[in-house]
């Protein structure tokens, strides 16, 4: 559920016209609907809570590289949301909001010593480790600070997502976490370093995930696990089982967290280990759109290009992973009432259109072949399901400034970053002459 509806053909952000919005901002504009990501969060929270007398509740680690604007930061922590970051730029954001470190787990496969002992330093609760390596730096960071790191090593289980391979982490093949078999020798290589504490495993097997089974996979790959890791003497505590539940793009097809939360719990339970998730686009996909003007209309060849304001600069899911979004105009015919039309479906008249951006690639699409009402220049359009891993891909690709976010709450809108300008987008660069006739040259 989200609060994106179309009201007698005019689409609302909770309780203002989107139309209001574009006015006020100009495009292309992201929008995010305050509403829809608290109660993702707390339907997430509710579906992993055990029934009573529940051993415990999960910690929500909101995976800050889905979306990670300040105000929705803020947003999450005053509601008790932990945080997964990835890096130390995401460490400095969460600690800006104020976020609990006690609830902040640190993942990423390419850790720097800046990057650790920011962590350190910040007292997180968890470090996902990713190889023995990172383990023997952490371990000899943290002696160094005359610390002990608490740490979870991010197991490889070998399950197949069954989503985009670019979106796919828990496979042999790719860069993360180890395999089971060179998990066990870590811990037993842990078991003689004193400044890291091994207090849980971690699994991360991948995003867009709309089925249950890899999960409960690899649950039952992990919690085999469980007993060995105890044996040889270490505190497990947490059993951190990621995040990359899927939502609705276009069709029906991820399961609900309450069926997710189904086939994991008992195995959860079973291992005597307190939950934490890392969910990142179920929380804020559906509770953002991007909005964009239609600059011309053209058909060329065979086909007929909607030609709009923003582009692969704005929103590059469609151009990186074929990704679908569901795209209609903010205004439309009267009759239209609650979620956007389903293309395929709508009884007016349509043509398929290529809807494109402004930059020089031909790779720079949000929609190909797809059946649109009529638009013409001037019309606005809204591109949903873009709330993660829309604004935080964004570039600076042909020297665009990046786009404004606005946040709504009910009534209210407040802009939570503006619009960039052309001195934004240069203002890390220098205009340098090296003359010739230095040394060594020419
Ligand atoms: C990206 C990521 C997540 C969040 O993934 P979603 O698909 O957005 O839920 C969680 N944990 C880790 C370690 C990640 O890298």
């Amino acid at each position: 559920m989200d609060y994106f509806r179309y009201r007698q053909g005019r689409l609302f952000c909770e309780e203002i016209p989107v139309e209001d919005l574009a006015r006020d901002h100009g495009t292309p504009l992201y929008v995010y609907s305050a509403r829809t990501i608290l109660e993702h969060y707390h339907k997430l929270r509710e579906a992993f809570t055990p029934p009573a007398p529940a051993p415990w509740q999960p910690i929500l680690c909101y995976s800050i590289k889905a979306n990670s604007n300040l105000s929705i930061l803020r947003l999450m922590a005053r509601e008790g949301s932990g945080f997964d970051v990835v890096s130390g730029g995401e460490i400095y954001r969460a600690l800006k909001v104020g976020a609990d470190p006690r609830k902040i787990v640190y993942a990423g496969v390419g850790k720097t010593d800046e990057e650790i002992e920011a962590g350190l330093r910040a007292n997180l609760l968890l470090f996902n480790v990713e190889s023995e390596e990172e383990l023997e730096n952490t371990n000899r960071l943290a002696g160094r600070m005359g610390k002990v790191a608490d740490v979870a090593l991010r197991i490889n289980p070998d399950v197949d997502p069954q989503t985009h391979t670019y979106i796919a982490t828990g496979k042999r093949e790719t860069k993360f976490g180890v395999d089971l078999e060179r998990a066990r020798r870590v811990f037993e290589r842990a078991k003689r370093l004193s400044h890291v504490r091994m207090t849980g495993l971690h699994v991360h097997i991948g995003s867009q995930i709309t089925k249950s089974d890899p999960y409960a996979d690899t649950l039952k790959r992990v919690a085999e696990f469980v007993p060995e890791v105890r044996a040889m003497g270490h505190p497990l505590e947490w059993l951190d089982m990621g995040g990359g539940f899927g939502i609705w793009y276009k069709e029906k097809l991820a399961r609900s967290a309450r069926e997710i939360a189904d086939a994991c719990l008992p195995l959860v339970l079973k291992t005597g280990l307190k939950l934490l998730l890392e969910p990142g686009r179920f929380i804020v996909g559906n509770a953002g759109i991007l909005l964009a003007r239609v600059l011309y209309v053209k058909e060329s060849g065979d086909k007929r290009f909607v030609i709009c304001d923003a582009g692969m600069n704005d929103l590059i899911r469609p151009a990186l992973y074929g990704a679908y979004h569901r795209i209609w105009p903010a205004a439309t015919d009267g009759s239209v009432s609650g979620e956007a039309p389903d293309e395929e479906r709508w009884p007016g008249p349509a043509v398929a259109s290529d809807v494109v951006g402004p930059i020089c690639e031909s790779g720079d699409f949000l929609a190909k072949d797809r059946r649109l009402p009529l638009v013409r220049r001037g019309d606005l359009l809204a591109v949903f399901s873009a709330g993660a891993y829309g604004y935080v891909m964004a570039s600076h690709y042909n020297s665009y400034p990046k786009p404004a976010e606005v946040l709504v709450r009910g009534t209210q809108a407040r802009v939570v970053s503006r619009r960039e300008t052309y001195e934004d987008v240069i203002a890390a660069e220098r205009i340098e002459s090296l003359e010739p006739g230095a040394r060594g040259e020419d």
